[in-house]
């Protein structure tokens, strides 16, 4: 399948390792920063994992600026996001750029706090609700290997595989 922006898609067996923490900043972690948001930017995506660019590092990229609404914050990385703290629970939409054309109701919680590292190397914490706290906890379960239609009942998931490899053989 053409795929101009260098996402992997599902079954890509690298979706589902789990990802080692960052050592240390050095110029491949920024390179890989760099193609993380760079592609984040392009797919357009809220979020990017470096497993979806074939990367098993805990680097996630967000646009918390665009999810919410508002011009700031803009399109960052985060180095091996630890999530603190979570609160309360709903049901909405998700989608992933590694399942495309895959859209599904999954319940998570609504609140969060997120330590992360930036990339020049400093501890930080982030606070979340809503939209922008679901795409977070998104971006954390691809580092360990988890797609969002894991969290969905087994027979849901089983639907919903067989909807997305027709619809590769209908695209190809
Ligand atoms: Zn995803």
């Amino acid at each position: 399948m053409a795929d101009p922006v260098g996402i992997l898609k599902y079954p890509n067996p690298l979706l589902a390792a789990k990802s080692a923490p960052v050592e240390s900043i050095d110029i491949r972690i920024r390179a890989i920063a760099h193609r993380m948001l760079s592609t984040m930017l392009m797919a357009p995506g809220y979020g990017l994992a470096a497993s979806q660019v074939g990367v098993l590092k805990r680097m996630l990229a967000v646009d918390p600026g665009r999810i919410i609404g508002e011009p700031e914050p803009g399109p960052m990385v985060m180095l091996n996001p630890v999530v603190l703290e979570t609160g309360g629970g709903a049901l909405d939409e998700e989608g992933c750029l590694s399942l495309p054309g895959i859209y599904a109701l999954v319940g998570r919680p609504t609140w969060m706090v997120l330590e992360y590292t930036n990339l020049v190397g400093k501890r930080l914490t982030m606070e979340a609700d809503g939209y922008l706290a679901r795409c977070l906890l998104h971006e954390v379960d691809h580092l360990d290997g988890i797609l969002f239609w894991d969290r969905l009942p087994r027979s849901q998931r089983t639907v919903m595989k067989m909807k997305y490899f027709t619809r590769l053989e209908w695209v190809r």
